[in-house]
């Protein structure tokens, strides 16, 4: 007998009929004998709708109560789903992030968790209760409500599962797995039978949102086996696994990630002394401000050029800091653009070949398309490029490594 966490995401309880296909597909693997504790999302648009009612009482909510709010999305569906499997008699129980006891800390909107009691998880199991717990959402020392962050509810699932010792975690979505890319850009990319937890954690952070980052964090951290399946079609879906060897033999790039979320900031004519970069980014990390990449030319005339990307959100602000910095050191301007798009190759197979970056580089050269940044790490090299231009950079990359699934009769 298995103890098993199935996580369900918004599109696979977005109705009733859904809730109830979920339910019977629970059923179904209780009666196997496996020992189940389902995590749910909030019905697929909840979330968004609810942040929307909020952005009408003020365009910056204030944080604790935003999360009072969101986290009431998954409260309906763990309720759902319960009635869905009690009416099919299977005995099961509800509880939210704070009735487990899902301990975080208090960053309201992007709460970490520290602690999940398991106590009355286990005695649930243990009198035959299935166990539906909601997504996303935690409780901070002082009993305030948190939420995880978008996309949270994946990592509720794997941090039970942990906390657990769970044989599995399953994420189940409208996808059958992880994928080369993103199908809905690319129709014929391929979904992966493995992909290492380095590869994942990879993809996730640089945008591709079928894992949020934090649950493939915590799985790698706690050696939790992970496995992304759909939700309502038979399928062996795609393992997250530490076993290098294997993936190997696949090509030397896994997958294709790319993000929209970002803008990029250029300081000009900054006077070329020790400490300017401190001078540029100390106060953008005092306004709370995550950087992703950055470069610095090579000063001529004793000015150099400073560039860096934010999250889109944060631009306005970024911009406002680096005005105020640009007069204090005497730069000469300071730009902006929001119409950029980041695009990465991900792969461990990069570490054992040269000439990863060139092909890649060819690739969008062939396209037209102009390269304005590229930051690398061992296992991935990333390019921002103009944004119009995207998903034909995706396109083009991926054909030129290899990773199209080949045509169908008929194509
Ligand atoms: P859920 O609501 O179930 O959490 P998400 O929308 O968060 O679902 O994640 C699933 C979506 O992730 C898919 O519909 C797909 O468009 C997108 N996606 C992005 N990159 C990938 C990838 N490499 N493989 C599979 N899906 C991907
Ligand atoms: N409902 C939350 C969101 O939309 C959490 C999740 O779906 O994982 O971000
Ligand atoms: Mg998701």
């Amino acid at each position: 007998m298995a103890l098993i966490v199935q996580k369900f995401g918004g599109t696979s309880v977005g109705s009733i009929e859904r809730i109830e296909q979920v339910a019977e597909k629970v059923q179904k693997f209780r009666e196997n004998g496996d020992d189940i504790v389902v995590v749910v999302s909030a019905m697929s648009g909840e979330t968004n709708r609810l942040i929307g009612l909020a952005k009408q009482i003020s365009e910056q909510p204030v944080p604790r109560e935003l999360d009072v709010m969101v986290s009431t999305g998954e409260q309906v569906t763990i309720a759902l789903l319960a009635m869905a499997l009690i009416k099919r008699g299977v005995p099961a129980v509800s509880y939210t992030g704070n009735q487990v006891r899902i301990l975080t800390d208090s960053s309201f909107t992007k709460a970490r968790i520290l602690q999940i009691d398991d106590q009355k998880l286990r005695a649930d199991l243990k009198a035959g209760r299935v166990v539906v717990v909601a997504g996303f959402q935690g409780v901070d020392e002082h009993g305030n409500i948190t939420t995880l962050g978008r996309g949270g509810s994946d990592t509720t699932g794997v941090a039970l599962a942990a906390a657990l010792k769970a044989d599995e975690c399953q994420i189940y979505t409208d996808v059958d797995g992880v994928y080369t890319t993103d199908p809905r850009v690319v129709p014929k990319a391929q979904r992966l039978d493995k992909i290492t937890f380095e590869e994942m954690l990879e993809m996730a952070s640089l945008g591709s949102k079928v894992l949020q980052i934090r649950s493939v964090e915590f799985a790698g951290k706690y050696n939790v086996p992970l496995r992304v399946l759909h939700s309502f079609q038979e399928g062996p879906g795609t393992l997250i696994t530490t076993d290098e060897e294997e993936s190997m033999e696949q090509p030397i790039i896994s997958g294709i990630a790319f993000n929209r979320d970002e803008a990029k900031l250029t300081i000009r004519g900054v006077p070329d002394n020790p400490g300017v970069a401190f001078k540029i980014l100390g106060p953008i990390s005092a306004a709370n401000i995550e950087v992703d990449m950055i470069v610095q030319n090579i000063a001529h005339d004793n000015t150099t050029d400073f560039t860096f990307t934010v999250h889109r959100n944060d631009y306005l602000s970024a911009m406002r800091v680096l005005e105020n910095t640009a007069r204090e050191i005497g730069a000469r301007e300071v730009i902006g653009d929001t119409d950029i798009a980041k695009v990465s190759i991900v792969g461990v197979g990069m570490r054992s070949h040269a000439g990863v970056a060139s092909r890649m580089f060819e690739a969008l050269a062939k396209e037209g398309i102009n390269i304005q940044m590229i930051s690398t790490s061992e296992i991935k090299v990333s390019v921002v490029i103009e944004e119009k231009y995207l998903e034909l950079a995706v396109r083009a990359l991926h054909t030129a490594f290899e990773l199209d699934a080949p045509a169908r009769q008929g194509e």
